[in-house]
């Protein structure tokens, strides 16, 4: 919703490094074992990928972060990054929610990679299982979506990623939504935010 209602490009490193594995490119090889713990790939990496993506075409209008930046060392690269370019981060969306209700949302959880729409087998079903309603392309589901690895994400979120938003409240930027609450509730909440 935001990447069409605004024109911005959505930069989603986790999107990116997953393409990156799956054709197994020199970036993918140093990636995976990472991701398949995961745990978080090296600030060194990621931070090169979104360099490099920002400088699309598609981007010039603007950019969306998605799941970047992930450590307060990534933060400041991006600082660092944004300042040469002359632009800034206007706003950070805390999508903040209880671990509780994480397991059965992930564990449910069906992607159709090429567009990353993403559904849910109670929450959000395609019409056909398995199956993406759009282009009948069949969906996946991610390695790490399991209960064990979400344990290890959520421990690298607590300890690598919340000093993140404590770092861009500092700055009067970030907007907390409940994302505990329905897609539209929350998808209201950010057109709320944003306008
Ligand atoms: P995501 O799709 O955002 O959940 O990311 C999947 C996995 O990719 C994470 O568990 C990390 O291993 C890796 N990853 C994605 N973004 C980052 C980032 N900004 N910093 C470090 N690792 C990342």
């Amino acid at each position: 919703m935001i990447k069409d209602e605004y024109c911005l490009c959505h930069l989603a490193t986790g999107d990116m490094l997953r393409a990156a594995v799956a054709a197994k490119t020199p970036l993918g090889v140093k990636a995976k074992e990472a991701m398949d713990k995961g745990e978080l790939v090296s600030d060194e990496l990621v931070v090169g990928i979104i360099d490099e993506a920002m400088k699309k075409p598609s981007c010039q209008k603007g950019f969306i972060l998605d799941g970047f930046p992930r450590t307060v060392g990534q933060a400041q690269m991006l600082d660092e990054m944004l300042e040469k370019q002359g632009v800034k981060i206007d706003k950070v969306l805390d999508f903040a929610i209880d671990d509780s209700i994480l397991e059965e949302r992930i564990t449910g959880r069906w992607i159709h990679p090429a567009s990353g729409r993403s559904y849910h087998t109670k929450f959000a079903p395609p019409k056909v299982p398995g199956v993406d309603d759009v282009t009948g392309e069949p969906l996946i589901q991610r390695k790490d979506d399991t209960a064990a690895v979400l344990k290890s994400r959520l421990e690298a979120f607590h300890k690598q990623t919340e000093p993140v938003i404590d770092y861009y409240w500092k700055k009067g930027v970030v907007a907390k939504l409940h994302a505990e609450k329905s897609p539209k509730e929350v998808t209201e909440e950010v057109q709320k935010v944003l306008s």
